[in-house]
């Protein structure tokens, strides 16, 4: 397993990629909204992995919410798995507690599962596979 991407939240997106872009040197090449987990994302490459931002599109947002809590940072970190149900079963079965029974549809054409930061010390860690 890689790390795939790291996930940053953000509040506007409008700022946060045109400085993204500057720092790491490289254009944003893609943007996607995830309707049904309430984010706007825009993605870059850096080498092997990726960077996530994650803007909220309404108040009941996740991503609203932990900027609310902790402030703009580091969201999570994603992991690439071949098998993302062989992955989750071995995780639950070792007493990793997901947050999502059944892989549901990502950005960026991923499955994905989250496991919660309780079980993770304190850090949302996302399980990540190819769609097919
Ligand atoms: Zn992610």
């Amino acid at each position: 397993m890689k790390i795939e991407h790291i996930g940053i939240a953000v509040k506007e997106l409008c700022i946060s990629v045109p400085l993204f872009e500057q720092l790491l040197n490289t254009p944003c090449y893609k943007t996607e909204v995830v309707a049904a987990e309430g984010v706007s994302t825009a993605f870059f490459h850096t080498g092997e992995s990726k960077i996530e931002l994650l803007e909220a599109t309404s108040e009941s947002s996740p991503i609203a919410k932990f900027i609310a809590k902790k402030g703009e940072g580091i969201h999570h970190i994603a992991f690439e798995v071949e098998n993302i149900e062989a992955e989750m079963e071995r995780l639950s079965a070792l007493g990793f507690e997901l947050l999502n029974a059944v892989p549901k549809k990502g950005a960026d054409n991923k499955l994905v599962c989250f496991l919660h930061p309780k079980s993770t010390n304190g850090v949302l860690i996302e399980l990540c596979q190819e769609k097919k």
